[in-house]
């Protein structure tokens, strides 16, 4: 079975989905999921970005579905990282997936949603130098989540990724995927854009090139139409770059068959 493993629902304050209409959705849809809300910091409320942890660990539904498996969505910020820490140690979640939507450069926050009127390159170096940081401090990520992430939002750069100009400081981040054993999220939520489909096959490509061995597919759905969208496009490009499709079930890796 197919496993989403980028879902989320009212936990996360940018959604309100409850867990139960979406383990209905993923059951319609022949697939599993994985609940990964945020915990991360929210720079348009000046705070951070959580949810009540035990009370998800506590919630009955999110606990007695058995096609939805629990995990977070955890901002790669070095202020939460001691939190991370400890949600990882109480060894009750299946999945930690990590992100990178803010970083911090000297003391300022930096958010990749907008252009800070930079240009193209040196945004995505910025992008790509905070992700190396991201990783190195982060090891006990299981999959790192849409690489893509400022192209859905900064829409002077339109969908454009300067691959060849950042390539240097992709290929440093997939080996240290690779070295730390991490896997890359497939996400498709731009994959109704054939220039999207196009940079993921390069990503794909790179990251196997770097030693990188297994993907998870994530919709990163906030909607219950966009939950396991564009999977099939997903497996072929996987196939395509010959990187093993995986979940996380109690922290471990687990291969994804049909
Ligand atoms: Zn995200
Ligand atoms: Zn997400």
């Amino acid at each position: 079975m197919l496993v989403d493993s980028h879902i989320h629902s009212h936990y996360s304050s940018d959604c309100r989905l409850s867990p139960n209409k979406i383990a209905q959705t993923l059951r319609n849809l022949g697939l599993c999921g994985v609940l990964t809300d945020h915990y991360d910091f929210d720079h348009t409320q000046g705070s951070f970005f959580t949810f009540d942890v035990f009370e998800f660990l506590k919630d009955p539904i999110v606990k007695g579905i058995d096609n939805l498996s629990r995990g977070i969505e955890m901002g790669l910020v070095p202020q939460l990282r001691s939190i991370h820490e400890k949600h990882v140690a109480l060894g009750e979640f299946d999945f930690f997936l990590g992100s990178l939507h803010y970083a911090y450069r000297d003391d300022e926050l930096f958010e990749f949603t907008r252009s800070h009127g930079m240009d193209i390159v040196p945004y995505y170096k910025e992008y790509w130098l905070s992700m190396i940081d991201a990783v190195e401090d982060n090891g006990f990520i299981h999959a790192l989540a849409h690489v893509d992430y400022p192209s859905r939002y900064i829409r002077e750069f339109e969908g454009e990724i300067p691959l060849d100009d950042v390539e240097h400081l992709i290929r440093k981040t997939f080996k240290l995927l690779a070295q730390k054993n991490v896997s890359l999220e497939i996400n498709t939520r731009r994959f109704a854009q054939e220039k999207a489909k196009a940079q993921w096959r390069w990503f794909l490509k790179v990251f196997k090139e770097c030693g990188g061995e297994s993907v998870t597919f994530g919709s990163d759905a906030h909607t219950l139409e966009t939950i396991g969208n564009h999977f099939r496009t997903a497996q072929e490009m996987a196939a395509e770059a010959r990187l093993t499709p995986v979940y996380y079930k109690n922290a471990k890796r687990c291969e994804m068959t049909e």
